[in-house]
């Protein structure tokens, strides 16, 4: 296998092609049901360290609900969530700590407004990794810097755009030096012009070998990011591509038809 050239690569040891054959996350035919309708039916995907996947599907066919089982914020009914080998499905009560190593980013930003971009992103280190005030705050200018506002560290959320507090949630959550990140439609919410600074910064981490899954319907930043395309509908995996097959042509036909209505 040779690496895609469409992503940067990253100057790291090991070799990405080496760093890709682990897989990081194992998720093996999970079922979610909420009552009576069956939201996740017999899911499985193996993400590899750092692999970046991207999920797309119709509304309401499960990728929220998938990314919240994997992250332990909601229990399967079914099947197994293997993170590093290690099974991770009914542990709940060492979910917090397996939410430590895996940042979620939301549509809704969901910053804490009485906190500035600096704070909010210094909150979790200091009350959950036990930093002390001037390195969180040492962590928050470098990780703004990362996100690319590096003069907002005292700004409050409504004195951002969009587009920078999502940067500042991407932030936040990378304050915990997680595995893997999970985006949930992150530029959903966000005006147009905004979209591109987001998913560039999103586009940045992956080059870097950042493990992530991402729900978005951004099909350019689809290819030039993502290792594999994930396509579900009604609560099943239908397929799941290398980007390559995926642009080259070959997708089957209920994701065709979703492409179709989306592009
Ligand atoms: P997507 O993110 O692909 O739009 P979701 O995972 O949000 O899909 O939702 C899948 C289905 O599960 C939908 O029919 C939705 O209404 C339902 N659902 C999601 N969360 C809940 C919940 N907490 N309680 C009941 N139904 C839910
Ligand atoms: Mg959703």
């Amino acid at each position: 296998l040779t690496t895609p050239p469409r992503k940067a690569d990253a100057m790291t040891t090991p070799t990405r092609a080496e760093l890709k054959s682990k897989p990081l996350v194992e998720v093996m035919a999970i079922d979610k049901s909420f009552g009576p309708s069956r939201v996740l039916k017999q899911c499985s995907l193996d993400v590899r360290t750092g692999e970046t996947v991207v999920m797309i599907g119709p509304s309401g066919s499960g990728k929220s609900t998938f990314l919240r089982c994997l992250n332990l914020l909601e229990p399967v009914d079914g099947g197994n969530i293997f993170f590093e080998g290690r099974d991770i499905t009914r542990e709940r009560d060492k979910a917090h700590l397996v939410r430590r190593e895996i940042g979620m980013v939301f549509q809704s930003f969901e910053l804490f407004s009485h906190l500035s971009a600096a704070e909010n992103i210094m909150l979790a280190p200091m009350n959950v990794l036990g930093l002390s005030r001037l390195d969180a705050h040492d962590l928050a200018t470098e990780l703004l810097g990362k996100v690319r506002i590096p003069d907002k560290a005292d700004a409050f959320p409504d004195e951002l755009s969009g587009g920078q507090q999502q940067r500042v949630a991407i932030a936040r959550a990378l304050a915990m030096k997680p595995k893997m990140m999970l985006y949930d439609e992150p530029t959903s919410a966000l005006d147009p012009e905004m979209i591109r600074e987001v998913l560039d910064v999103m586009a940045d981490l992956s080059a870097e070998g950042m493990t992530s899954i991402v729900v978005t319907h951004e099909m350019g930043f689809a290819r030039r990011a993502a290792d594999r395309i994930v396509f579900m509908e009604s609560g099943e995996i239908i397929e799941a591509a290398t980007s390559e097959a995926f642009f080259g042509g070959s997708v089957g036909e209920r994701a065709r038809r979703f492409l179709d209505q989306i592009l």
